[in-house]
């Protein structure tokens, strides 16, 4: 994130002025933005072509926004003079909603519609995504998003890795255990004087580790071109594909990557995802995914444990003051802000650089959670959902914020067997009696995560239980096979 200089595009008559891409008031171009912080540059126009644009997005928006940021966009422009065209239309559907909500209903509650208003305004301009289309890799043909196959070719439009690459890699692994087999050969075997002596290599310059890593690289060569690949890798693999062809399939993607890919994996893709929205001029995307990237507790672990083998010192240690130190730069640059809970408040709060309470500066936060600006309220939400069962302060704060619609509750409903929206008081608004499992609080335009973090436990509960059973069958049938195969006489046993 230095210094940036504008990309220069040509200006397309039959495509920019309807594209949502288009930012008519400064005329320039949301699709070719480069990163930069704290806003990206959109790209400037030079001379006029009519060659067709490789990100152009029809600008149909008011179907593809949640009807909440629709709703009152039309509250605000039957009083207005002109009726606006399309990409004015955009921009009146951006950050000016809330001063038609307020006007409304501002006499009493003066002090939280004024914050509402802040919130709205930092949260501008509301991302405008493009559709999505696949390219077939045969072909070169489009296709819808969802499709399986190309609809002119029939290739598969979610391939397995190729013949090349698992070529690749079996090629790559096969020699280099080949080399570092004969390393050990050479060195510890056929002539001891020639091994290298760098005393701070010791770790690794030694016949025991160079000889797992050849077994390990060779093990590698055998499984990896033979497994069947992971759906997430699919995906991963198509969205960089797609980078060029059509971003907005390449973020599709990535967030489907995502849904299905194992922990470990997640932060790599979100790194992705981050440069993705950066490319594309999400700088609040970009920014929320980079303070997640930053303040997760997986980041500096590989970079400390390679520190640790060269230096000596304790990865838990140095991976720790990575962390925090990263954190403290972002916390002071205002990129992101901190919230936790404060025990002489007994409420959930906004937390100083020092991640301190601004009412009592002498104490510190617990359950801290970074966020960038805009997401104030989902972050303290998340505090509370991990606090309110502790304390009845904060589960009194959270029902404040439920009855006056900043937030919304979820929750698995036993009754109606799904997923529903749940009262201020975490009922199910259908059966008030029903028990309701996995209660979560979201801000309105967040719900679809949280509907999806409820999705995802069910499933890893499920997973977790079939695993079981079949732990206990494989345990049940090991003891079989040992009575049959060692000729055990139970009955002698039990007769002793
Ligand atoms: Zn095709
Ligand atoms: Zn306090
Ligand atoms: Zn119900």
């Amino acid at each position: 994130m230095s210094m940036q200089i504008a990309q220069r595009i040509p200006f397309r008559p039959a495509q920019c002025p309807g594209c949502a891409n288009y930012v008519q008031p400064v005329n320039r171009c949301r699709g070719y933005a480069v990163e930069s912080w704290p806003s990206p540059l959109l790209a400037v126009f030079g001379d006029e072509t009519d060659e067709s644009c490789p990100r152009y997005a029809p600008a149909v928006i008011n179907e593809s926004l949640s009807p909440q940021d629709a709703m009152p966009a039309q509250a605000v422009t039957p009083p207005g003079p002109a009726v606006p065209t399309e990409p004015e239309a955009v921009l009146a559907s951006m950050p000016v909603p809330p001063i038609a909500a307020m006007q409304e209903s501002s006499i009493k509650a003066e002090g939280p519609q004024v914050e509402a208003v802040m919130e709205a305004e930092v949260q501008a301009p509301a991302p405008v995504r493009g559709v999505p289309r696949v390219h077939c890799q045969k072909c070169k043909a489009e296709n819808p998003e969802n499709a399986d196959r190309c609809q002119k070719c029939d290739a598969k439009l979610l391939p397995s890795e190729g013949v090349a690459a698992r070529l690749g890699v079996f090629i790559a692994a096969l020699v280099s255990a080949g080399v570092l087999g004969y390393l050990v050969y050479h060195w510890y075997f056929q002539n001891p004087e020639s091994a290298p002596n760098v005393p701070f290599l010791d770790p690794i310059l030694n016949p025991i580790s160079l000889s797992i890593a050849a077994l390990l690289l060779l093990f590698t060569a055998i499984v990896v071109p033979l497994r069947r690949t992971p759906d997430y890798v699919k995906y991963r693999n198509r969205a960089s594909r797609h980078e060029k062809l059509n971003p907005w399939q390449s973020l599709a993607d990535l967030e489907h990557a995502m849904d299905l890919a194992p922990e470990k994996e997640q932060l790599n893709l979100l790194k992705q995802r981050m440069k993705l929205f950066e490319k594309l001029g999400f700088a609040e995307d970009a920014a929320r995914d980079y303070v997640v990237l930053v303040t997760s507790p997986g980041r500096y672990k590989g970079e400390a444990d390679t520190v640790s083998l060269f230096t000596g010192t304790d990865s838990g240690v140095y991976a720790r003051s990575r962390r925090s130190s990263e954190i403290w730069m972002i916390l002071n640059s205002g990129k992101a802000k901190a919230v936790g809970y404060c025990p002489k408040c007994n409420l959930v709060v906004e937390l100083d650089k020092e991640k301190r309470c601004l009412q009592h500066p002498k104490i510190k936060g617990q359950e801290v959670e970074y966020i960038i600006p805009a997401d104030l309220l989902a972050g303290e939400l998340a505090v509370m959902q991990k606090m309110e069962a502790k304390k009845p302060q904060v589960a009194d704060q959270i029902t404040e914020l439920l009855s006056s619609g900043k937030a919304s509750a979820i929750g698995y409903c036993t009754r109606c067997t799904g997923v529903v929206e749940l009262d201020p008081q975490r009922r199910c608004i259908i059966h008030p009696k029903a028990r309701v499992k996995n209660v979560q609080y979201a801000v309105p335009r967040d719900l679809d995560s949280a509907r999806k973090r409820i999705f995802k436990s069910n499933k890893q509960g499920r997973l977790g239980r079939s695993r079981t059973i079949v732990f206990i069958l494989a345990f049940l049938m090991i003891i079989y096979a040992t009575i049959v195969l060692l000729d055990i006489d139970l009955a002698a046993i039990f007769q002793r």
